[in-house]
């Protein structure tokens, strides 16, 4: 960490605040946040619905401006970064095309960047091997389950070999033994990838499974109320979620919402 610490920390924000204003109200959706993530970190922001963890997820990805305070990925703006292409982005339902295959859904940004057809190919059957979907490459989305189409659209946010993944909720419409199971996969494929992530999610476990921290959100206004650091060990295993320390981190966790 002190490495991490000392050099320009991946994402950083200060002072952060978003008002959404409409013609008939004001809402105020975030509220002074100010945080940094480390580059290689997997973070999660956690809190119940409603209290900002899209919005800042947007704001990170340059999808919204902030109405005050001041972002900066790796030094430099939101903005820069996304036409750098260093955000893979992957939402709550996967947004995948019906009538193209599988392989086409995954290598659409690269055909959008002018990619030529063997290498799109080629780079295809790898991320449906890094993703366990060997096999499924000329099926249609149609085809698979919802985990399944969750893991194309992962494998369509790495195809431009994002710095940064930013993650909505992407597991939260699956039942929760295939979400389980994709946390696992996820792990492995970050492993391998080795980008920052930012996950978003409202089960304090997943948040806790996953992360190096954990960043709450309390709402109105949407608010950083803790930061709560995850010392279990990696490579992360399915018995961890059993542990005394993993029950310790979500009293812990539960206890900040009930005092933020
Ligand atoms: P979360 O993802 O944690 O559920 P959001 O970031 O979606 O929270 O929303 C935070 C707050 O901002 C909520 O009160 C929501 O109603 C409000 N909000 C979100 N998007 C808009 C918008 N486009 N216009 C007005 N209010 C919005
Ligand atoms: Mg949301």
């Amino acid at each position: 960490m002190t490495n991490a610490q000392a050099a320009v920390p991946e994402i950083k924000l200060d002072g952060v605040e978003m008002k959404y204003r409409t013609e008939a109200s004001e809402v105020l959706a975030l509220h002074q946040v100010s945080l940094e993530i480390a580059k290689g970190e997997f973070v999660s922001l956690l809190g119940p619905s409603g209290c900002g963890k899209t919005t800042l997820l947007r704001l990170m990805a340059d999808l919204l401006q902030p109405t005050g305070g001041d972002i900066q990925v790796a030094g430099k703006s939101p903005k820069e970064a996304r036409l750098a292409q260093k955000y893979g982005i992957v939402f709550q339902s996967p947004v995948l095309y019906d009538w193209r295959k599988v392989k086409h859904n995954i290598t659409l940004p690269l055909e959008l960047m002018g990619v030529n057809k063997a290498d799109r190919e080629r780079k295809a059957l790898e991320l449906l091997e890094l993703v366990g979907l060997e096999g499924f490459a000329d099926k249609y989305p149609w085809q698979l389950s919802g985990g399944m189409q969750q893991r194309v659209a992962i494998a369509r946010a790495l195809s431009m070999q994002p710095e940064i993944l930013l993650m909505d909720e992407p597991f939260s419409a699956l039942d929760e033994f295939t979400r389980e199971r994709l946390n696992e996969e996820l792990l492995s494929i970050w492993a391998e990838v080795l980008n920052t992530v930012v996950f978003v999610t409202h089960s304090i476990p997943e948040s806790i499974f996953l992360s190096d921290r954990v960043f709450v959100l309390s709402p109105h206004p949407g608010r950083l109320s803790a930061v709560v650091d995850i010392p279990l060990p990696r490579p992360r295993t399915p018995d961890m979620r059993n542990s005394p320390l993993f029950f310790e981190l979500v009293a812990r966790i539960r206890g900040s919402f009930e005092g933020g």
